[in-house]
């Protein structure tokens, strides 16, 4: 099962991802995430991605492509693996691609959550996550049982700096057109799956659980 879950920034990938990588028991691969780890740990990645997070900007293709290659090389990547928050461009698509074709592999799913700009603006600012577990929370939407803490780990929650209304902005014209580009890149490969994302969370991952198991009953 190589899949990929392609979605703008909001789009509920993470959330979904958390439920498919526990079902389907593949490793989840966010670069997001490891991005934040690297900034995190002020490795030299981390150093160098910084500016890019901070701002919403896309880090740039190269940089990235390295990044997951090191990573589908691990052995836990060997039998499948859920890819989240790659690819965001076509180079990248088509590198990823090339990496799996070296392999003798293809990418089996590509499932594509959609939501429109507005729900997706409301989602992102809103946002507050929990910077030791990762658990994500809303401030209307999806409250924790005590306001500014984490129901799992006890934590202080914190906004990201990219969720802030200024970066997010730029995040939303980032990726817009790139993504849209993607679904269609996919699409004319009868490997897109699309979702609507804007409804309940359970509603969605019950179609992800469709489309994966090839069970449209
Ligand atoms: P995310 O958590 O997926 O929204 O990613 C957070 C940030 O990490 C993005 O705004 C980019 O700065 C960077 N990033 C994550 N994935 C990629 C990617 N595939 N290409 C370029 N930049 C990325």
């Amino acid at each position: 099962m190589h899949v990929v879950i392609l979605g703008l920034p909001g789009a509920g990938k993470g959330t979904q991802a958390a439920s498919i990588i526990e079902e389907f028991r593949i490793p989840h691969i966010a670069t997001g995430d490891m991005f934040r780890e690297a900034k995190a740990a002020k490795t030299p990645l981390g150093k160098e991605v910084q500016a890019y997070l901070d701002k919403g900007l896309l880090v740039p293709d190269e940089l990235t492509i390295r990044l997951v290659r090191e990573r589908l090389q691990q052995p836990d990547a060997k039998h499948g693996f859920l890819l989240d928050g790659f690819p965001r461009t076509l180079p990248q698509a088509k590198a990823l691609d090339g990496m799996l074709a070296e392999e003798g592999l293809a990418l089996t799913h590509v499932l594509y959550l959609e939501v429109s700009e507005t729900e997706l603006l409301q989602r992102l600012t809103g946002r507050r996550v929990c910077p030791a577990c990762g658990a994500s929370y809303h401030l209307t939407l999806h409250k924790p049982r005590i306001e500014g803490v984490c129901n799992r780990c006890a934590s202080a929650l914190i906004q990201r700096p990219d969720d802030k209304p200024e970066a997010v902005a730029v995040r939303l014209q980032e990726n817009l057109e790139r993504t849209r580009m993607l679904a269609e890149f996919y699409e004319a490969r009868g490997l897109l799956g699309k979702i609507d994302g804007e409804r309940s969370v359970k509603r969605v991952y019950d179609e992800i659980r469709q489309a994966l198991r090839g069970d449209h009953s």
